[in-house]
């Protein structure tokens, strides 16, 4: 039996993550299971799934889990030390699937504990991608791509050098919004920005999807990941989402990893790797798809694929900046406090304003994330006001 601990239980991906094991209940034993504040959903997921901890990051809401957890043996704990603690509790495969930068710090330390991380929150590779990368390589942990174009480069390189890479193509589904003009987005409301065409998933997410910043997160995600250099990962839309990525080598030969858009499909990858296990998701019928389009991004109507290149480039503390930006102003845009353009507008001015030191450790990650968003309100303030 594998032990299996999930961060962000209740969430899209850690829902999907449980829904897979619960199929295979013999292979795993459950270790920890964590939420932000749904303590029913967390409590109903432990006791489905026979954890031996949950863990609640809202500390308020531990009398609550406590109760919700009575008679049935299982730990209840609270709060970001919990977090932490219960990334270090002894699972031998942790999912990371907090959302949001809020997911660092138990994410480095399920990395310094070693063992399978299988990676789905993207905003902490973003924030603290050097220094995570070095957690990785000083403990030995195995860190496992699970957004979907990262685990489709995976599989593509499977076997390849890294040296052999002449391209990275990120493929982008364009979001909802993508044939439409500038204009027509200034009225996007929250309902229509959640509203994916192709993939089910977080509020959060669905609005990075969007906006595109969801793609830009990506390509820094993409460069630490799988070091070839920014200049060589090219975002391409495919409206589809058929292709989840590909990979062209030095001698032209190109690979692409296809499947129906279904997370289920690269959790299941990461939870059986270097194996394969079966999923209920649905076989990809590409006669009935028929064809695959492709175009190149717009990043006038979509500025945050240029701020996120931008971040990248810059390096530093620079993508946490863009990042908690961000996350800011998807929460207010989420709120009905600002407008769907409003939001590159925001991180583009926060990331502006500061210069991009190289962090020495995850304080300092911290650090500029959280000037950042105070920036980010500051801003908001004005626009507002
Ligand atoms: P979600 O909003 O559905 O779930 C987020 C989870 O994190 C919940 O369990 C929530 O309780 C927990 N959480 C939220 N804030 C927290 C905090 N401050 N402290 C502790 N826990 C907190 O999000 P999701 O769509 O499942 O996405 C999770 C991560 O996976 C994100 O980083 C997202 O970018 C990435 N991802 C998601 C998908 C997808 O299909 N949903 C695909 C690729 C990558
Ligand atoms: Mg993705």
């Amino acid at each position: 039996m594998r032990k299996i601990s999930i961060f962000g239980a209740t969430g899209s991906v850690g829902t999907s993550t449980l829904d897979l094991i619960q199929r295979e209940s013999d292979a795993w034993q459950v270790i920890a299971l964590t939420a932000h504040s749904d303590v029913a959903g967390l409590a109903a997921a432990a006791r489905q799934s026979n954890a031996r901890l949950a863990v609640i990051g809202d500390e308020t809401r531990y009398e609550a889990l406590k109760e919700a957890l009575s008679g049935s043996g299982i730990e209840a704990a609270a709060g970001e030390a919990a977090l932490v603690d219960a990334a270090q509790a002894g699972a031998d495969w942790s999912m990371a699937a907090i959302v949001g930068c809020a997911g660092l710090r138990p994410t480095m330390a399920a990395l310094k504990a070693g063992g399978t991380v299988a990676l789905a929150n993207k905003e902490s590779l973003v924030s603290a991608g050097a220094l995570m990368m070095d957690a990785v390589a000083a403990s030995g942990a195995t860190l496992l791509p699970v957004d979907s174009e990262h685990n489709a480069i995976f599989q593509c390189l499977a076997g390849s050098r890294i040296e052999d890479v002449a391209r990275i193509i990120l493929t982008a589904s364009g979001g909802p919004f993508r044939t439409r003009s500038w204009e027509e987005m200034q009225a996007i409301t929250p309902a229509q920005a959640v509203a994916h065409p192709n993939w089910s998933m977080g509020a959060k997410i669905s609005v990075d999807s969007a906006t595109m910043m969801n793609k830009g997160l990506e390509l820094i995600e993409a460069a630490h990941l799988f070091p070839v250099g920014l200049d060589r990962i090219e975002i391409l839309v495919h409206a589809q989402s058929v292709i989840h990525s590909m990979v062209e080598f030095r001698d032209r030969s190109t690979l692409a990893q296809l499947g129906s858009p279904d997370m289920r499909i690269p959790i299941a990858h990461a939870l059986a790797w270097p194996e394969r296990m079966a999923t209920p998701c649905q076989p990809l019928d590409l006669a009935r798809i028929g064809r695959l389009d492709f175009e190149v991004p717009d990043d006038v109507r979509f500025p945050a694929l240029r701020l996120a290149r931008q971040a990248a480039q810059a390096g530093g503390v620079a993508p946490a900046i863009l990042n908690a930006a961000n996350e800011v102003a998807v929460a207010a845009f989420l709120d009905g406090a600002i407008g769907f353009l409003d939001i590159a507008m925001i991180v583009e001015d926060v990331l502006n304003r500061y210069s991009a030191p190289v962090p020495r450790q995850i304080d300092d990650v911290l650090e500029a994330d959280a000037q950042a968003r105070k920036m980010a309100g500051h801003v908001m303030e004005r626009l507002t006001a």
